[in-house]
């Protein structure tokens, strides 16, 4: 592995699964259910990372799978691990600890095998406050940011933002680094614009027009409600397109796994199988959407099959 830009130019590059649902279905993280309404952005330590610190076995052990299932991207488990998130869940004084020993563990199993992502998601702030959470926001980005690269991440990817706004903010710091950028959005509630009403289209030009490397969609919907998403990306700009979908069956009057009723205790009887994955990374490879992975519910499994799948498409 030597570069993602790179790698692109090569082929589709195959990514990884989800981490969280993963680990919490194991036991090594919480998902806030049993004290709190999970999914409102509200809740204290729902869905945090310092499994890195507090059970690094049981995350390398997720990184190894998803390597030897296929895996050339290894996202380092910093999802939710800015400050503020941190410290709702109890761990802010831990937050440089647990992003620097995501990264280590994640570099770890890599080797030269596979390239390490610096994860920056949300930070749940633009839905609580709205636009006057720009600064702060920004701020917990830049401190975040700094962890990741000084820790020796391959890349940054941004991921999982609702508000193409706060993208936006988060895009502004990372491009103060040198790493490549990898920008995917989760479309939610409405699978077909961003929570601040802009379509995938208007998504990805605005991302392309800042500068990042690829831009493209990941978690809340399965392959099938996400494919189209990632068309009008697709059709819309030149750069690279990133297709990471959720592994949980959604409706029309709810194209987002984290609104139903299931989420998160029951999502098991939502779950889409790993055939739903193989067919879409054909399909999407076909299409030119080349950075190609899974999300929350997609274990190593389903990174086999499309593995399989892609050796052949
Ligand atoms: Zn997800």
């Amino acid at each position: 592995m030597k570069n993602l830009k790179q790698e692109l130019q090569n082929g589709t590059v195959l990514g990884d699964g989800g981490y969280l649902l993963e680990l919490e279905r194991r036991g090594y993280v919480d998902s806030g259910s049993g004290r709190e309404k999970v999914g409102t952005g509200r809740g204290s330590g729902q869905f945090t990372p310092e499994v890195a610190i507090e059970h690094p076995d049981a995350l390398r052990e997720l990184h190894r799978e998803f390597l030897k299932a296929g895996s050339q991207v290894l996202q380092a488990l910093t999802f939710f691990a800015t400050r503020e998130k941190l410290t709702r869940a109890g761990y802010g004084s831990h937050t440089e600890d647990i992003n620097r020993a995501a990264v280590r563990i994640a570099r770890e199993v890599a080797g030269d095998r596979a390239l390490v992502a610096g994860s920056v998601s949300r930070t749940q702030l633009f839905e609580r406050e709205g636009s006057s959470a720009a600064q702060h926001a920004g701020d917990l980005f830049a401190e975040q940011i700094r962890f990741l690269q000084d820790a020796g991440v391959d890349f940054l990817l941004l991921e999982t933002f609702f508000h193409l706004e706060e993208m936006l903010i988060a895009v502004d710091k990372a491009r103060q680094t040198t790493l490549p950028i990898v920008a995917t959005l989760s479309f939610r509630p409405d699978a077909s614009r961003a929570a601040d009403g802009r379509s995938p289209a208007e998504c990805a030009r605005v991302l392309a027009d800042k500068g990042v490397d690829v831009v493209g969609a990941n978690c809340e919907q399965e392959p099938s409600r996400m494919l189209p998403i990632l068309r009008e990306m697709r059709e819309a700009v030149a750069i690279g397109i990133a297709g990471q979908p959720a592994a949980f069956r959604t409706t029309d009057a709810t194209p987002c796994f984290t609104r139903l009723p299931q989420f998160p205790d029951d999502l098991e009887s939502i779950q889409v199988p790993r055939s739903e994955f193989a067919s879409f990374a054909r399909v999407a490879h076909g299409e030119g959407i080349n950075f190609i992975g899974g999300c929350c519910g997609a274990n190593a499994a389903y990174i086999r099959a499309m593995a399989q799948s892609l050796a052949f498409a």
